[in-house]
């Protein structure tokens, strides 16, 4: 069976406090966002403190959770698909535990219940640290149960922030969650449902999480939040702009560079420009979703910005910073999308010029908006993506073109998936570039002078 994402166990051990006496293992599959890859660290964290280790497949495991996505429809099938499989591995033992965590578990427990009996507990978005006394029940008493509780109201939901186990394996790189939820509600996402209403971590959580990764080596940290740009609003603190969350963090000693990621387009301000440009620790590199190319289509899905005033903040940030590396998401076949509409779009993306973009097809999500309208065929949907695909493809490939013999500062990863006798790493401009060089120099930032281009990014040779 294809499986996605499959979370290495070994890379995801936490520290657990104190020894814990050795129970069975556990196996945590997960779809979807960076956020989703941030909770399944929760989730192993929460069974490693209980005495369970990582087992090396999923038929092995005693515990087997799946941290699903409702983003889109594959993932939810590949979800169901996984659990018929699991049905018979249940069958054979029965004293596994199935739970199903996640956006799908948030939004679909009735589905899940009905259609696959055997799962012992579904875990909504907001209760994943208590994956762990869920499990210790279904070992217990085999009985359906369910945690599905979300936070309610706009503001007064500080508290409601998931408690987090933070102390974790070292790595070079980290994601640290900084906002949870969302307030936009876009027509096409189920995320405001399943995550609920956008809230922020206290300021010096953050902080303090950020000195630990720090302590252990970390030299990247990339920000999480639906519109992390957004971050601040609500705080007992009172408001912390993101401008001045990233200044903070780049005070934190060791941290060598910050991402975040997704910025809300309408929220993206002057200030947060500047503070890309005169930061020496954030990262030239902007991943700003526009979705469509089009002002109707963009009010269809209420999107809060128009195509111009996206432009402008693209604009702003090629004078203040040249260089920087920008991508979006966009989404094709939206209900209504018109042969002219999705030409605005092709039309936006040629003359954005956008180094890379995550293209999808619209697929309608039950409980949004945009699932109610009339829906466009799939085959005409499939064929605005692969113009818009080849589009982008040809504009990638003239960028990365564009930065032969150019020098960039480069985090060095490791060595290549795909081609092992190289070293690989992200530039500041989040370009991805590979080049020969021996395995010390891992964990290292170094200069690497571009000498090829491909569609996927570029290789060269250490400086
Ligand atoms: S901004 Fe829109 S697309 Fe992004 S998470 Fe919020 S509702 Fe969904």
């Amino acid at each position: 069976m294809a499986l996605d994402s499959q979370i290495a166990p070994n890379n995801l051990q936490f520290l657990a406090e104190r020894p814990r006496p050795q129970r069975g293992t556990y196996f945590v599959q997960t779809w979807g966002c960076q956020m989703n890859e941030e909770d399944s660290e929760q989730l192993c964290a929460s069974l490693e403190q209980i005495g369970f280790t990582p087992a090396t497949t999923i038929q092995e495991a005693q515990v087997v959770l799946l941290n699903t996505c409702s983003v889109r429809k594959k993932p939810e099938d590949k979800a169901f698909s996984l659990l018929g499989f699991l049905e018979k591995q249940k069958k054979a033992r029965p004293d596994m535990v199935i739970g199903v965590c996640g956006c799908m578990a948030q939004i679909r427990c009735d589905d899940i219940k009905r259609r696959a009996p055997h799962v012992d507990f579904v875990l909504g978005t907001g209760q994943i640290t208590q994956a762990s006394s869920l499990v210790e029940e279904a070992l217990v008493a085999r009985k359906f149960r369910s945690r599905l509780d979300l936070p309610e109201r706009k503001g007064a939901v500080v508290e409601d922030i998931p408690q987090r186990h933070i102390r974790r394996t070292p790595k070079l790189k980290a994601f640290v969650p900084i906002q949870y939820g969302c307030d936009k509600f876009c027509t096409f996402c189920i995320v405001p449902t399943t995550r609920g209403r956008e809230r922020s971590r206290p300021t010096e959580d953050i902080l303090e999480e950020i000195r630990g990764l720090a302590g252990q080596g970390t030299k990247e940290v990339t920000l999480l939040g639906q519109t992390v740009n957004s971050y601040g609003k609500n705080l007992a603190e009172g408001r912390v702009p993101f401008s001045d969350l990233l200044w903070q963090i780049s005070e934190i000693e060791g941290i060598e560079r910050i991402r975040y990621t997704s910025p809300y387009p309408r929220d993206f301000k002057s200030d947060l420009i500047d503070t890309i440009r005169d930061c020496p620790k954030v990262m030239e590199h902007v991943h700003m979703p526009l979705q469509s190319g089009d002002d109707e289509m963009l009010k269809a899905m209420k999107r809060q910005y128009s195509v111009a005033s996206f432009r402008e903040i693209v604009a702003e940030l090629r004078e203040k910073i040249p260089g920087v590396g920008i991508t979006t998401d966009i989404i094709v076949g939206f209900p209504g999308e018109t042969d002219e509409q999705f030409e605005n779009t092709l039309a936006t993306v040629e003359q954005v010029g956008f180094d890379g973009a995550y293209m999808f097809i619209y697929s309608p999500r039950p409980g949004t908006p945009a699932a109610t309208m009339p829906q466009l065929g799939y085959d005409l949907k499939l064929g605005r993506l692969e113009r818009l695909t080849e589009l982008q493809n040809r504009i990638s490939r003239e960028r990365n073109a564009a930065q032969i013999g150019q020098t960039f500062e480069v985090l060095i990863e490791g060595h290549s998936p795909r081609e092992k006798e190289l070293l690989m790493g992200y530039s500041r401009e989040f370009r991805q570039i590979r080049f020969p060089g021996s395995t010390e120099r891992v964990g290292r930032i170094a200069k690497v002078r571009v000498t090829q281009a491909h569609q996927w990014g570029l290789s060269g040779e250490l400086l």
